[in-house]
């Protein structure tokens, strides 16, 4: 069974008198840097002169180029998009990340595809937060934890875990508990998750908004039927929390029966063969080329998808009913 830690696990003291710097300020290193410094954690931020930067300084924090913050922390928390991150890192970062420091990361990525190459004598660490961004700043004001997955990949001195709970307890996270993974797991979980899971459900939500639609049914109340309400978002957090199976009791009769005799039909579609090629793409490095390229290309295929997507029926269903909903 894997390791999990709770709050009680670690102490912040590991942190006095050191610095965590944060690369990039978006969704997961601005949340980073409010938690730590609410902790009580002396934190700099090192960003592109951009939009983001501005907010940064309305959040006064002391602001510096992302060079200067790989240099001034003792730890230097990468906090970009992983797609950019081995650019940044060999051109401004690794200069910085010198004997003792602690390298981190909130995801296995570029670790896992030999993305980027770091010193013997640091520690290379993650504190992978299974939250968006946003959310890791609401819990933590209420006061509330979330579940990252964390990871020693290289220790150098012996404290390389006692840092990388201290950041989980400094962010929040260990409130609720954090689980001990490598970078290799915790990579291909999140992309299969993300390349498995989620396509096949928002072919389905596509499908059962369009037949609606199409049926002559009203389109609002179609759309808040579907998942507009956050019913359905709700039933999904249920499940999470009690089982798929314990939130199914939770139904009517009708509703269970009718989900219960239905799913025979979805499972002769065999999605199995089609996610088994997902997962071997992810393992094999596949995915990690075919995203390096694409970034290398501008982007060219990925906005096109973007675009696409906006042009369907469904996308446009969804406009409207936002628009008179007023949301
Ligand atoms: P964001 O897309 O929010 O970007 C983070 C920062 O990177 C921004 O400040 C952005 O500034 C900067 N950035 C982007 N491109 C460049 C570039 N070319 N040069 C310099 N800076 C750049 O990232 P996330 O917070 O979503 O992700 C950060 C890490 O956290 C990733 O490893 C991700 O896997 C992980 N993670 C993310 C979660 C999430 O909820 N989003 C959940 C768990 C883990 P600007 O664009 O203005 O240049």
């Amino acid at each position: 069974m894997r390791k999990i830690y709770h709050e009680d696990d670690a102490t912040l003291e590991i942190l006095e008198n050191k610095t965590v710097s944060i690369i990039g300020y978006g969704n997961q290193g601005r949340s980073w840097a409010l938690n730590l410094r609410d902790s009580g954690i002396n934190v700099i931020v090192g960003n592109p002169e951009d939009e983001y930067s501005h907010l940064c300084r309305e959040d006064s924090f002391d602001y510096v180029s992302i060079k200067k913050a790989s240099e001034l922390g003792d730890i230097v928390m990468i906090l970009l998009p992983d797609e950019v991150t081995p650019e940044i890192y060999l051109n401004e970062i690794s200069r910085g990340i010198t004997a003792g420091k602690t390298l981190g990361f909130a995801s296995g990525y570029c670790v896992c595809y030999d993305q980027i190459s770091f010193p013997e004598d640091v520690n290379v660490i993650m504190v992978a937060p299974r939250m968006l961004g946003e959310l890791c700043r609401s819990f933590y004001l209420e006061g509330k934890g979330y579940l990252s997955m964390i990871s020693v990949h290289q220790d150098f001195a012996g404290k390389a875990l006692e840092i990388t709970l201290a950041l989980a307890k400094g962010i929040g996270s260990l409130k609720d508990m954090v689980m001990e993974t490598t970078f290799k797991d915790e990579t291909e979980l999140d992309l299969f998750t993300e390349q498995a899971l989620l396509p096949a459900f928002a072919v389905a939500l596509k499908s059962a908004v369009e037949i609606l639609i199409d049926s002559g049914y009203n389109r609002m109340e179609s759309m808040l039927e579907l998942y507009m309400s956050t019913e359905i978002g709700d039933v999904l957090k249920r499940a999470g929390e009690i089982g798929f199976v314990g939130q199914s009791n939770k139904h009517s009769p009708t509703s269970h029966y009718g989900t219960k005799s239905r799913m025979k039909r979805f499972e002769d579609l065999n999605m199995k063969p089609i996610m088994e090629n997902v997962l071997k793409e992810i393992q094999s490095g596949d995915f990690a080329k075919e995203w390096s390229k694409e970034k290398e290309n501008g982007y060219k295929n990925f906005k096109r998808m973007i675009v696409d997507f906006d042009q369907t029926k469904f996308a446009k269903a969804e406009k409207e009913t936002l628009q008179e909903l007023g949301r």
